[in-house]
């Protein structure tokens, strides 16, 4: 049994000066530093967080990766063989954002996935239907078409989240029954694809602040919450965090 895990996005966002101040914060907030928290910052903040979170309970998550593995002429890339070495323990993969605006798909997301399991790292691959799709009823079949990425990794560990795009930055929240429901039958669709164990986490995604993290952590169905406007402030963090103090 572990906790539920709390990874906070912080998207494009963050200085170094704003990024010490904040992790100091955090650092000192008990429900924060600890075992089953991670935050997800720019790559060219990882090594500040690595160096800043050094001896605490705190994980250090990429928001992407490279998919090509090996190093050579790939300008701009970063590697996840460098995302290692800097100290990530998790890395995204396939955020709505990355979907949205840089078309990525499943062919360079099964190599992503592939690079950090080699890599020693847990991916967190994230999945989830536009509004469009969901008032067409088409969301299991988007979701169970995002998920094929994961054969590429079959029996290693791995994360998913289960982000409702347009329940992303937007302040509207799937209702509970919405959570459950996809949640389990992702659940479903992981063990009898991709043979993964009953440990198959499922983080929920979109939206979740301090007011509603309680009742969308509570579902037995959840594993954790994938945090992004929240998680760029101490207090509504904390609370998320202090929610998700269950046992999975
Ligand atoms: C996210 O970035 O994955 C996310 C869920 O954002 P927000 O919490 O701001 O909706």
């Amino acid at each position: 049994m572990s906790s539920k895990l709390v990874i906070g996005n912080w998207k494009m966002n963050g200085r170094h000066a704003a990024n010490l101040a904040l992790l100091g914060q955090m650092l000192e907030n008990a429900d924060i530093n600890r075992d089953g928290v991670g935050l997800a910052a720019p790559a060219v903040y990882l090594a500040q967080l690595a160096s800043v979170l050094q001896g605490s309970a705190m994980a250090v998550a990429a928001q992407d990766v490279s998919r090509f593995a090996t190093d050579g002429a790939f300008t701009g890339e970063n590697s996840a063989q460098m995302l290692a070495d800097v100290g990530c323990r998790y890395v995204l993969i396939g955020h709505s954002e990355r979907r949205q605006y840089f078309g990525e798909q499943n062919d360079a997301l099964s190599a992503k996935l592939q690079a950090v399991a080699a890599a020693g790292m847990v991916p967190v691959l994230c999945v989830g239907e536009t509004l469009a799709e969901r008032e067409a009823g088409q969301e299991l079949a988007v979701i169970s078409q995002q998920l094929e990425a994961l054969a590429a990794i079959k029996g290693q560990e791995y994360v998913v989240a289960y982000e409702p795009v347009w329940a992303i930055g937007t302040g509207k929240v799937a209702t509970i029954e919405q959570i459950d429901a996809v949640h389990q039958q992702i659940r479903a669709l992981v063990l009898q694809c991709y043979g993964a164990s009953d440990s198959i986490r499922v983080l929920y995604g979109g939206s979740v602040k301090a007011d509603n993290a309680d009742a969308i952590l509570s579902l037995a169905s959840v594993g954790g919450a994938l945090v992004g406007g929240a998680s760029l402030e101490v207090n509504g963090f904390g609370k998320i965090c202090q929610a998700a103090k269950k046992l999975i």
